[in-house]
């Protein structure tokens, strides 16, 4: 017993220093800088990498070197006191909103990276609204302080106008722009001095300079207000204006942070987000080691946070876990990577149980058994062999095959599901072929691989025209992966223009489609024959069968067949080729023949069954529109509306953040291709942009006439 209690209490302690979370931010806010420097404090990596040079430690591959932006969720762990980091990366740009939140998914807090000139950009409300959907609680750090027209107080009205957040700074700028020396720490009321160019150095604590002392003395009131709120006994402190400790005031901050973001995924008129603002410029080692303080101090462990939702896959009942040690194992894998000498790390979330290596494990999303070979810790500079994974940790298991992102590994005899990662449909699409023949066995394999790793990115073979065609989520997506292609796999390949993933689907019911496949040439004949019934459906319901024969006028060996044929069928649609989407068939009726039926004359005749009803149902182009948000000085307002009418925009709202509009419209992406360069010289360089998939609609049908090389009648 004793011992139990005493591993118990252990488990607890070890889950009380665990911090799971990410850096998140928009592109260029020095989101891998601040990364950087956290692994330099934390003192596993020993000589900073800068980002400009493109030797970071976290860009791990190639291309994000070059690039200089991060495109890979990999988790690092690192130490910090008495805490483990397991860091997240997560990428920054639009084009890998799945990748952002898949990591959302498995961190327990984030800390949001803003420029203190550039501040609250579309994408990081992009981004900030994905943390608001996992109810992930947030702190801000406003970096770049030392640049020129770094401005803190303008960025903290912004956090607050444009996101509603209740953003209260714990920390205030010491110095301005190039001058910037420090911060003012408003919890313990002191100065924090650092050297720049000594970044190994401990911070010096002194008295707050008497010029600042009035604002910080105004910032700590409002700072004690605003905890009070959470917190009962700070409130009866804050009204009899009696002496708060500092602990009293960090557990506030933590309780406020965690307690009010928690509750913002499920409230319709949720509360503001309470949200702590420190501040520094990483690039001059400024404010990193507070801001690692604050991520002990104010961001919840994985004792603070719920396990997501799942269910038994048996009995479909919701199952609950705790991060308990001594439950039954389960697991989320959000991260498929690979590496040349271990081959794939499947990067894993525990949720509750231990894994070891050399155990087997259910993957109860695919109901196949898996068996872990080895399990590693990633560190920035080196991956280390560990013996086990608890529960409330992340780290990545070596030795699985058929899994997938997205899916829940677990005790054998406890299965459990947890909720699916939803991922976008693909809006772009590229043809893609290997430069010869002799690569085209390396270029399958390749495109199979990078599959695997990203659930956004879909390959389809036409086998009639023997062309490939690739679909991801922009046009910066593939042709990161064609990047990828050529330089990790070796391939020499051929592409298009990236170009719209249209899709086709019928706007009529067809109640009966009957087409039997009749060939009498000497010897076996082929026969087969279907009658079957095709709806529309629901947006982002695919191809559905159903099979409702009865009294087995088709055999039943031959249904699959037909299910075969119907989804060959869908890959290219009546009207320009594109795939099917939202149709549902049901084969009601068909005949056989004893000797000339076959699977593959069954095939034939469901390819063609289909084709014919499509062609009934009053076939129509569907495109990907986009939802954009334009943030703009009011000057330029009229120019910006009218150029996204062009585009066939329609515009939803406008309006005010601080001194600009933000204008929120509906375009159809083959209309955005091009428009950073539009709206820079429309604007001269004043506004920006975010834009991400919305859904799919209806082509005009003058548009399609064009797409489809029919004239329009
Ligand atoms: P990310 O795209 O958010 O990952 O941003 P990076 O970390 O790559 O930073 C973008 C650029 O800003 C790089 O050129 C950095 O050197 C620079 N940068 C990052 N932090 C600071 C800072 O505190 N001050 C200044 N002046 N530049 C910074």
């Amino acid at each position: 017993m004793a011992t139990e209690a005493t591993s118990q209490d252990a488990a607890i302690e070890r889950l009380t220093y665990t911090r799971n979370f990410g850096v998140v931010a928009h592109i260029d806010a020095g989101k891998t800088t601040t990364s950087e420097r956290i692994l330099f404090y934390t003192g596993r990596i020993h000589k900073i990498g800068e980002i400009d040079e493109g030797t970071t430690s976290l860009d791990w591959m190639a291309q994000e070197r070059e690039r200089g932006i991060t495109i890979t969720a990999a988790a690092t762990t690192c130490f910090w006191n008495k805490y483990r980091f397991n860091l997240i990366d997560t990428p920054g740009h639009v084009d890998f909103t799945a990748e952002v939140e898949r990591s959302l998914k498995v961190l327990d807090g984030c800390v949001v990276v803003f420029c203190a000139v550039g501040g609250v950009e579309p994408q990081s409300e992009t981004v900030w609204r994905q943390a608001d959907k996992y109810g992930v609680p947030r702190i801000a750090f406003i970096n770049k302080l030392d640049r020129t027209g770094a401005d803190f107080f303008a960025v903290l009205g912004e956090i607050r106008e444009r996101l509603g957040a209740r953003a209260v700074p714990l920390q205030l700028p010491w110095g301005r722009e190039d001058a910037v020396i420090g911060v003012i720490d408003l919890i313990r009321m002191k100065s924090i001095r650092f050297d720049s160019a000594n970044p190994a150095s401990t911070p010096e604590i002194g008295e707050i300079p008497a010029e600042l002392r009035a604002q910080a003395e105004q910032y700590r009131h409002d700072l004690l207000e605003a905890v009070a709120e959470y917190d009962d006994a700070l409130m009866e402190k804050y009204i009899h204006e009696q002496p708060v400790t500092e602990e009293e005031l960090r557990a506030g901050i933590r309780r406020a942070t965690i307690k009010t973001a928690q509750m913002s995924d499920q409230d319709e008129k949720r509360e503001p987000i309470f949200v702590p603002v420190l501040t520094g410029a990483s690039f001059r080692n400024i404010g990193v080691q507070p801001l690692l303080d604050a991520i002990c101090d104010y961001l919840p462990s994985p004792l603070d946070v719920s396990v997501p939702l799942a269910h038994d896959p048996v009995t479909n009942e919701t199952v609950t876990r705790s991060p308990d040690e001594h439950a039954p194992f389960a697991a989320l894998a959000f991260k498929i990577a690979r590496d040349q000498f271990v081959g794939k790390l499947y990067f894993i979330r525990v949720y509750s149980g231990v894994l070891r290596p050399g155990e087997t494990v259910l993957n109860a999303t695919k109901r196949r058994k898996e068996r872990v070979s080895k399990l590693l810790r990633m560190h920035a500079n080196k991956q280390e062999i560990i013996e086990e994974i608890k529960a409330g940790d992340i780290a990545a298991a070596v030795g699985l095959k058929d899994v997938t992102t997205g899916d829940s590994l677990c005790q054998e005899d406890a299965p459990i599901v947890f909720e699916r990662i939803k991922f976008p449909e693909p809006v772009v699409s590229m043809f893609i072929e290997a430069k010869t023949k002799a690569e085209q066995d390396k270029l399958s394999n390749a495109l199979g691989l990078l599959q695997d790793e990203d659930p956004t990115f879909i390959v389809h073979y036409n086998q009639e025209t023997g062309q490939t065609l690739m679909e991801g989520m922009g046009e910066l997506h593939l042709e990161i992966l064609v990047d990828r292609m050529r330089r990790e796999f070796n391939v020499d390949v051929l592409t298009g223009k990236p170009q719209v993933a249209y899709k086709e689907t019928l706007t009529q019911a067809v109640p009966e489609v009957n087409y039997k496949h009749v060939k009498q040439s000497g010897g076996r004949g082929q026969y087969g024959h279907v009658v079957m019934k095709l709806e529309p459906a629901p947006p982002k319901s695919g191809v559905t069968f159903a099979n409702k024969v009865v009294g087995g006028k088709i055999p039943r060996e031959f249904i699959p067949a037909v299910e075969d044929g119907v989804m060959e069928a869908a890959r290219t649609g009546p009207m320009a080729g594109y795939p099917v989407t939202d149709v549902t068939v049901t084969l009601y009726d068909g005949s056989y023949h004893d000797v000339d039926s076959s699977e593959i004359a069954f095939k034939i005749a469901a390819i063609e069954a289909f084709k014919q009803g499509m062609m009934k149902g009053r076939p129509v182009m569907l495109e990907p529109i986009m939802v954009v948000d334009v943030v703009t000085p009011e000057t330029c307002m009229g120019e910006i509306i009218g150029d996204l009418q062009s585009r066939r925009g329609k515009v939803e709202s406008i309006t005010q953040r601080g001194s600009s509009r933000v204008i929120r419209a509906y375009v159809p992406l083959s209309e955005m291709f091009g428009y950073a360069t539009a709206i820079r010289s429309l604007s001269q360089g004043r506004a920006a942009y975010a834009m991400e998939p919305s859904r799919y609609e209806q082509v005009p049908s003058n548009v399609a006439a064009k797409l489809t090389g029919k004239g329009a009648s």
